[in-house]
């Protein structure tokens, strides 16, 4: 779930011990779990609020609780966000095609530590230049990845996604959401922009966990709330993407704490599913 950059988290910046890091990958474990399980029911007639039910049960029979259902009111266990709405999608009663792209967006608590990563699937028909964006977008989140190393700046993973995105894609990066510290609550500080200038922000030290997760626009980059108070439409409707990692700053390289190998090998056996790598 991102955040909006209005909203303010409140939370404070807090660096996890190595013991809470650990806590972390386990409830990151369970939400990269619960993703493949959502991937492996994926095709087309399934609706968001099947795979919705499907993964509070996954979550509840492996000891972890459901972060999203009840934050701030949101009524469901994942967002389901296809085609031109962003994120934070309600799972409804809408049938899949083989046309869509759907984000799934999953967040877990699991001895009181928050696991949060997404992805977006792309049904067998949907088309290259849906294809194109979603491998630009899923690349983009590996770019600011690299970016999240000790004594680099907030700044340098903002600048790393939206150059790659915006400057060399020409796709539209959101600026109304924004990815996010993660630990103890699902969103503290600090913001993790998708834009901005390198060098310049939050100076980043071993420790400090985050939620990176690119929203990319195929279109225009501005966007509006549904009437519902949560569902995120692209303003042209045209399709968005979504990925993201929960990821651990460290020496050198960063540690990703969510996994997206489960969600990757249960799309390899869902014939109604095309594997989306980032673009090389
Ligand atoms: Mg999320
Ligand atoms: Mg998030």
């Amino acid at each position: 779930m991102g955040l909006l950059s209005n909203e303010h988290s409140g939370k404070r910046i807090f660096h996890k011990t190595a013991a809470e890091i650990e806590l972390m990958r386990k409830a990151n474990l369970l939400v990269s779990k619960t993703l493949a399980h959502v991937g492996s029911l994926l095709k087309p007639g399934v609706t968001g609020e099947i795979l919705d039910k499907e993964a509070e049960r996954f979550i509840l029979d492996h000891g972890g609780r459901p972060a999203f259902k009840g934050y701030h009111g949101f009524p469901a266990t994942l967002c389901v966000s296809y085609n031109d709405i962003v994120v934070h999608g309600i799972p409804g009663k809408r049938a899949f095609k083989e046309t869509d792209i759907v984000s799934v967006d999953c967040g877990v608590e699991m001895e009181g530590f928050y696991g949060d990563a997404a992805y977006t699937f792309a049904f067998s028909k949907v088309g290259v230049e849906e294809l194109d964006l979603l491998r630009t977008t899923y690349a983009s989140l590996y770019l600011g990845i690299e970016q999240a190393v000790h004594g680099n700046r907030i700044g340098d993973i903002s600048f790393a996604i939206q150059d790659y995105c915006e400057r060399q894609h020409k796709y539209g990066v959101v600026r109304d959401l924004v990815g996010h510290g993660v630990g103890r609550s699902l969103h503290e500080e600090p913001e993790v922009p998708n834009y901005g200038r390198r060098g310049k922000g939050y100076l980043m030290t071993e420790g400090l966990v985050i939620a990176i997760e690119p929203m990319v626009n195929m279109g225009v980059k501005e966007v509006y709330q549904d009437s519902d108070g949560w569902t995120i439409h692209t303003k042209d409707r045209k399709a968005s993407a979504h990925y993201e990692h929960s990821v651990v700053v460290k020496k050198g390289k960063a540690d990703i704490l969510s996994d997206h190998s489960f969600l990757l090998d249960a799309i390899k056996n869902n014939a109604d599913l095309q594997e989306v790598l980032p673009k090389s």
